[in-house]
């Protein structure tokens, strides 16, 4: 599905990932290709290493990539600091700015909407191009008009970011945040910490409104039950650091069925 504007190289690539917290390793070997336009689940018993796997993506400082790659485009996203992730188009779920008195949910996101446009537009007239400048104005406009595609009360906006929102107002928070910046490759990882069904439904509703064929998403989940709303094109199953299998959308029905236990049990007879 790669188009000819990436050279036919796939469009995220992680390669032999191992990372480590600690000294204890964590991840152990993972592969996983992503093409422009495909919804991938990520599954796993708790513990297996699903969000650590979403935090080395994202950057997050206190894990060790002690051997493997991560290619976005083509390049090696590990030496990219999380801002230059995030502006070179990949969305890695809310961050949350530690307590931040005062600032709004609108003036948070134009922040990070204005940071990552600039990135872009920079990289558009280095290469010759020209872009309109992005206004104040242009951010209501923008903020609008993805607020009403997500269905979102306008009052949202105005709610302080440290007022304590409910599980299903951070997932609403993240997946606006994720229409504005309009990424490339979107990796949400919907946390065990029991979302209520508000907030299944905020993530499952928004991904079905933002996917598109130039997209790529990873959903990271512990529960079959978020794959009742969408639809991956597929599915793989973490265990103990590493994919062990891969298939379609019936390997998450096929764990419905049996639970994780029948895939530790195959495994188990395997070795
Ligand atoms: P999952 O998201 O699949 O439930 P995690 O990635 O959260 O799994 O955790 C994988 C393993 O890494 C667990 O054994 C967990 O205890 C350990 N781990 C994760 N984060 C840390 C941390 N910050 N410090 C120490 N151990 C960690
Ligand atoms: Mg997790």
């Amino acid at each position: 599905m790669a188009d000819a504007s990436t050279n036919g190289t796939p469009m995220f690539v992680i390669e032999n990932l191992h990372a480590s917290i600690e000294d204890k390793e964590i991840l152990k070997g993972v592969n996983l290709t992503v093409n422009e336009g495909e919804i991938h689940a990520i599954m796993g018993p708790n513990g297996s290493g699903k969000s650590t796997l979403a935090n080395i993506v994202a950057g997050h400082p206190a894990y060790e990539v002690t051997d493997g790659a991560i290619y976005y485009k083509g390049e090696n996203i590990l030496e990219w600091d999380a801002d230059e992730r995030a502006q070179k188009g990949l969305f890695l779920a809310f961050q949350y700015p530690t307590v931040i008195p005062g600032v709004s949910m609108a003036n948070f996101l134009r922040m990070a909407v204005t940071n990552t446009r600039k990135a872009r537009a920079e990289a558009i007239e280095a290469a010759g191009g020209t872009v309109a400048p992005f206004t104040p104005r242009e951010f209501r406009r923008l903020m609008r008009e993805k607020m009403a595609l997500l269905k979102m009360d306008d009052a949202f906006a105005t709610r302080y970011l440290n007022e304590g929102f409910s599980g299903g107002e951070k997932k609403r928070a993240e997946i606006l945040q994720m229409a504005l910046l309009e990424p490339s490759l979107a990796i949400l990882d919907e946390t065990d910490s029991g979302l209520d069904i508000d907030a299944l439904r905020v993530v499952s509703e928004g991904v079905n409104t933002l996917h598109n064929d130039k997209m790529g998403m990873v959903l990271i989940t512990h529960y079959q039950r978020l794959l009742d709303y969408i639809k991956p094109d597929f599915v793989h199953i973490m265990v103990k650091g590493q994919v062990v299998r891969s298939g379609g959308p019936e390997l998450a029905h096929e764990l419905e069925a049996g639970g994780y236990e029948t895939i530790l049990a195959e495994l188990a007879a395997k070795s």
